[in-house]
Formats: C-alpha cells, sequence, structure tokens
C-alpha cells in the first residue's frame, strides 16, 4: 500500500475552469467578480455583517490588530497552544501577549482562566476554536462585554461549526478564516475577515486595500480615490478567489465525507481511550464538530513518539501539533506568567491521524487497527 500522508489537498474538478474564466475576463488583480462571489457566500451563510476575501488567515488577523486599533503595550489575551498566527498579528503592533493555558479535556483555550489575566491594558480576547470545536463564547462574551473589550475569534479551522446554534465567526466582533491547503476548504494560500461589529465595516475596505478609498471609488460613491488611512495589500488576487469557489460550490459534500472520517475515527479508537487511558476529542453539548481534525492524547511525550515512529513503520504519516507559544524561542524572555500545564501537556503529548477528503474508509480501518495494535503493546 502507498503510503498514507497526513494531508492532500482536495481538488473537486472546476478550480482550472473557474481560473481560466477569470482570465479570460481579463480582470485578474483583486475584488473582482469571483471575490465578490464568496464573499456574499460567507456573509449570507453565516451572518457576517460583512467578510473580505485576504490572502491568508495571517493576513486576517493583522487587519483585525489594525482595526482594534493595537498600540504597544495594550494587552491580548490568547491561548499559548495555538498557531503563531494568533499572536503574532498582535505582537506586530507590539502589543503584550498574556498567554492562557488550554481546558483539561480540549486543547483549547480555558474560559475559567480568562478573567485572571484581564488588567487595565487588556484590549482584546482571541479565543481559537481549536480543531473547529468552538470555544465557551457566552463565557468569554460576558467577560468582554463587563470589561470592555473586543473578542476577535481565530476561526482558522472552525469553518461550518457552530456554537448554540451560531456558526462560529459569527459571535465575536471579528473573526479570521482561514483556506490554507491543510483546511476543510482550501485555496492553497487563502484568508478570511469576519466583520460583525458595524462599527468596523468602513475602515476594514479601506486597510485591506492599501489605506485607500479605493473599494468606494469603484462603488461610484465618491469621485477620486487617495490615502486615507493605514493599511496593506490584504487582498488575494482573482485567481484565488476562482479556486476558492470551485471549493465553495463543494463545501456541503466536503464537510459530509469529513464528518463521516472523523465518526469512523471515533467509533474504531474510543475502546482505545476507555481501555488504554488515551484521550480522544469531546464535543462539549453547546458546540459541533466540523471534521475539520482528528487527535489523540497520549499518556506521555514516549508514548506519542513510540506511536508516531510505530506508524510510520507502516507508513502511514502521524503528526504533532503546537508548541506552548509562551516558551518560544521568540517569547520565553519575554514571558512573565505562571506555568501553563495544559498548554504544555497537548504539546507534548497531543498527535493528529490523517486526515483528508480522500482517505478511504479502508485507509481509516488499517490506521485505527495500527495505533490499537500499538496501545495494547505500548506500556
Ligand atoms: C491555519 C491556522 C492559522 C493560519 O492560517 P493561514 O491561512 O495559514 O495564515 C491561524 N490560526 C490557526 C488556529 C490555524 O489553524
Amino acid at each position: 500500500m502507498d503510503k498514507i500522508p497526513f494531508n492532500k489537498p482536495h481538488l473537486t474538478g472546476n478550480e482550472t475552469a473557474y481560473i481560466k474564466e477569470a482570465v479570460s475576463s481579463g480582470k485578474i488583480s483583486g475584488n473582482g467578480a469571483f471575490t465578490k462571489k464568496c464573499q456574499a457566500f460567507f456573509r449570507e451563510r453565516y451572518g457576517f455583517k460583512k467578510a473580505l476575501l485576504t490572502t491568508s488567515c495571517t493576513d486576517a488577523l493583522e487587519m483585525c490588530a489594525l482595526l482594534a486599533d493595537i498600540q504597544p503595550g495594550d494587552e491580548v489575551i490568547i491561548p499559548s497552544y495555538t498557531f503563531v498566527s494568533t499572536a503574532l498579528a498582535f505582537v506586530r503592533q507590539g502589543a503584550v501577549i498574556k498567554f492562557a493555558d488550554s481546558r483539561s479535556d480540549h486543547p483549547g483555550i480555558n474560559e475559567e482562566s480568562i478573567e485572571s489575566l484581564i488588567s487595565d491594558k487588556t484590549k482584546a480576547i482571541v479565543p481559537v476554536h481549536y480543531a473547529g470545536i468552538a470555544c465557551d463564547m457566552d463565557l468569554i462574551m460576558n467577560l468582554a462585554n463587563q470589561h470592555d473589550l473586543l473578542v476577535i475569534e481565530d476561526a482558522a479551522q472552525a469553518i461550518e461549526s457552530n456554537y448554540k446554534g451560531h456558526p462560529l465567526g459569527s459571535i465575536g466582533n471579528l473573526a479570521a478564516f482561514s483556506f490554507h491547503e491543510t483546511k476543510n476548504i482550501n485555496a492553497g494560500e487563502g484568508g478570511l475577515l469576519a466583520i460583525n461589529d458595524e462599527r468596523f465595516i468602513d475602515r476594514s475596505e479601506i486597510i485591506w486595500e492599501k489605506g485607500t478609498n479605493r473599494a468606494a471609488f469603484f462603488r461610484g460613491e465618491i469621485d477620486k480615490y487617495g490615502w486615507v488611512d493605514t493599511g496593506s495589500s490584504f487582498l488575494p488576487s482573482e485567481l484565488t478567489a476562482a479556486f476558492l469557489w470551485a471549493q465553495i460550490e463543494n463545501l456541503e459534500k466536503i464537510q459530509q465525507r469529513r464528518k463521516e472520517i472523523w465518526n469512523l475515527y471515533y467509533d474504531r479508537l474510543s475502546l482505545a481511550a476507555d481501555d488504554f487511558g488515551i484521550q480522544i476529542p469531546v464535543i462539549p453539548e453547546y458546540a459541533t464538530n466540523n471534521g475539520h481534525m482528528f487527535y489523540l492524547v497520549c499518556k506521555s511525550e514516549e508514548q506519542r513518539t513510540g506511536l508516531i515512529d510505530y506508524l510510520n513503520k507502516s507508513n502511514i504519516l502521524a503528526v504533532f501539533h503546537y508548541q506552548s507559544l509562551h516558551k518560544s524561542h521568540f517569547y520565553k524572555d519575554r514571558y512573565e506568567g505562571p506555568e501553563l500545564p495544559y498548554a504544555d501537556k497537548y504539546t507534548d503529548r497531543l498527535v493528529r491521524l490523517p486526515f483528508y477528503y480522500r482517505l478511504s474508509d479502508e485507509e481509516i480501518l488499517k490506521i485505527t487497527s495500527h495505533v490499537n495494535e500499538y496501545f495494547s503493546q505500548s506500556p
């Protein structure tokens, strides 16, 4: 059998046809017909007040930091167990990051720990919906309202997932999604900024287009455009949007299969969880599962290394995930907070199994048999 990779970006079939269409239309820079179609789709499906395609989720988070007007010395609360970009976007504005620990039952932010991190310098809370599973947003939104803070959802992994019936990304003031090739729908590289707070609508479009009021000009609202604010070139070309449109058209089909894959993993591995003391994903009653990722949390780092090696010998590529950001080379010397034992636990012990649209049932059975075999032998 061929090697089973960790990820294979899924091509739905129409990507190159739509790129060709964009090329023949003569408009291939950003904010053209495909961009507008994608943005309208997300706005309508998830109820955002505004949606802007970006070249990555990292870019969308950088736009959030600009919109939130983060100044040097401002504090932002972020889980330590997350991707670099969640913190980097704010660090670039001079923010001090207050790292929060993960939950004991889930790698997401420990909502109960957030309040103790709030000070009079805090500007924003950035919850990350790890594995597409919602943070407890009522707790977070209540805290934010009490202390007059912004909530910026890192929904990079969270497309098509809900919190108490509300789409993730539609709850905070702002949210960022990713269409990186490892995400449920992809454009190679790509992202989306979702705006739910009307105060940010006008400025978002300006920041998106290099600090100019170009978008308003093309709508005929003003008679010449110029430099009015800070910003950058955050918008993707029509080639990216055309590719993404093909993915969007297949969103439900992709989601259906990804959830089947997740459920098959779950059914085949929940026994291991009980018998061998391995932690598997839990979906709180307020959350849904969007089939983004399937992970296990081993009993020790040695056990995880053993599992990854064992699977690798059978041509199965399983991988670990984040390294706690408060212990990263970049941040460790300025970190002044307490130990974050759960962020460290997931750093050392979490492993992700292969997960992509074309992963077959047969392959999942092979993977799960090997996982169960390993745990039944592992000390
Ligand atoms: C993938 C990811 C990002 C970054 O997305 P890009 O589109 O690659 O910039 C940020 N945060 C989280 C939680 C992610 O999973």
